[in-house]
Order: C-alpha cells, then structure tokens, then sequence
C-alpha cells in the first residue's frame, strides 16, 4: 500500500496524456505564453503503460486518463487497451470535453474503458461557444449520447461555476442532467492567475475534495510526477533510477495541502 507522510492511502494515477487540445477554454488557457511540450518528449504508449505498471504494483487501482482532451491523441484506445491489461488497475476512467465523444465512444468501450466525466459547464450554445472559444454544444450532446449507448456509465459531468454564468443557467444544466441520467459535478473555478490555493470550500462545490482525503498522484505527459495539482515541486521519471523510486519519491514529496499553483494552463497538468 502507497502511504504518504500524512497516513493518506494514494491510489489514483491522474494521466495527462497530451498537453494538446481542441478547445481554448477561458479558464484554463489563462496564460497567453502557454509553450507546449515538444513532440520527442511526450511519453510514448508503451511508457505511460511501465509506469502504471508499476504504480499498480506498488498500490495504484484507479487511473484516470486526461489532457489537454485525451482524445487528440492519435489512437487512445490502444492506450486504454493496454492498460485494461493490468490486473490491478479497477477502474479506468477519462476526463474529456465530449467534441470528439461520437466518433470514439465505442473504441473507447470496446478497448476496456470503464466511464467518462465529460466537461460541460452550460447548455446554452452561445455561452459553450463562449466558454470554449470555438466548439459546438451540439457535437458534446452527441457525444453524450454516444457514450450513454455504449455504456460508458456511469457519466459525470463536469461543471466549473463561474461567475458570469446565472443561477438560472445552471438550473437548467442541473435538469438536463436528471432527465438524462447524467451525474453533475460543481467544480469550484480555481483562478490560475493567483495561484492560490484555499482548502476553505464551502459546501456548494462537489470538486477538488479536501487534501485530508486526497489519494492522488499525476503524471504529465513528458514524465514528471507531481504530488499535488498545487505543488511546484515533481519528480521527472527520466531522471531517476526506476519508475517506482521515482513514484515513491512523488508520494513523499506530498504536502497535507497544496499552495501555489505553478502551471501555464490546467492542460498542462490534466486539471
Ligand atoms: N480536455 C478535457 C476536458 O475538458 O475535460 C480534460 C482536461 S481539463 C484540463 C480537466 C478538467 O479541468 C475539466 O473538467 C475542466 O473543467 C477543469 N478545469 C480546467 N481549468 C479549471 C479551472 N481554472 N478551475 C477549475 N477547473 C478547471
């Protein structure tokens, strides 16, 4: 079992599997000087698989697939398929904005996927276009469909509360989401631009959890792995002398709560 110094089990693996994405949301991108991972570094199938490998051998069970979106990378579902390989890894999910849901949902069922979260933070098209700086509400509905039909269940969505969207919108992202058996999540808006971190949540937010039950650790995708989104210390995989050192290593460096948020976008981490 994977303890940290503060007693906490960690047994969730966060994979950013690309820094690329197909939208530019506005809290997210925040950062105009975003510089993207360089293609030669980003780790390769066969890498990312060693490393849950032996994250489950030291007591990972759930990993989580994100990005940037998951499913710009060119063939997730070999990814998905290798890692549904690992005996001890029960639970396989994917975080993804759902503009490419359609196409792959049932790759993603067949390959040994077990649920998506899908980000959705409104119904309204001109707010989603809005929000996402260029995607269609219609294309994530269908994807959301697809992946109801495949069995991609159960389906979370993710909505970050913002400000500038009314009470009156949410509502109806709420009933959309009951009369659609969909599971929504409040995610609390984390300004990147302060970097600050505040364990104080109120109870209107079902997201992030509170660090005394965080049995996280993430993996970006050219191999470093931080032990906390909010955290400026990580371990780089390429560095050390085996991948379970450097897990260990993670796990050791993880604070009881997080400080400063030290990325350029949340798609650099995997949010
Ligand atoms: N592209 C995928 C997606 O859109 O779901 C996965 C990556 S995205 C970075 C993962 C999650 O981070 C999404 O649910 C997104 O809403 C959340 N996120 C991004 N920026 C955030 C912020 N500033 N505050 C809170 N959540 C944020």
């Amino acid at each position: 079992m994977l303890k940290d110094r503060f007693n906490r089990t960690i047994k969730y693996l966060r994979i950013s599997v690309t820094d690329r994405c197909n939208l530019s949301c506005c809290y997210c991108l925040v950062h105009k000087e975003f510089v993207k991972i360089p293609r030669e570094e980003i780790l390769s199938f066969e890498e990312i698989t060693e490393i849950v490998r032996n994250a489950a051998e030291l007591g990972i069970t759930k990993v989580r697939l994100t990005g940037g979106e998951p499913l710009c990378r060119k063939n997730i579902e070999k990814l998905i398929y290798n890692i549904r390989q690992i005996d001890a890894i029960k639970e396989l999910v994917l975080t993804t904005n759902g503009v490419l849901l359609k196409k792959y949902a049932k790759k993603l069922k067949d390959a040994g996927l077990d649920r998506v979260n899908i980000s959705l933070d409104t119904i309204d098209p001109v707010l989603y276009k809005q929000i996402t700086g260029s995607a269609n509400l219609n294309d994530v509905l269908e994807g959301i469909e697809a992946a109801k039909s495949v069995g991609l269940k159960p389906i979370k969505i993710n909505c970050v509360v913002l400000l500038f969207i009314s009470d009156g919108d949410r509502e109806k992202l709420k009933d959309f989401c009951v009369k659609n058996g969909l599971e929504l999540q409040l995610i609390k808006h984390m300004d990147l631009t302060k970097g600050n971190y505040s364990r104080e949540y109120s109870g209107n937010y079902d997201r992030p959890p509170k660090c005394s039950g965080c049995n996280k650790i993430r993996l970006t995708a050219d191999g470093k792995i931080y032990p906390c989104l909010f955290s400026s210390s990580f371990i780089s995989i390429k560095n050390e002398r085996s991948i379970k050192e450097a897990i260990l290593k993670a796990v050791s460096l993880k604070e009881e709560e997080g400080s400063v948020f030290p990325h350029m976008a949340m798609a650099s981490i995997g949010g």
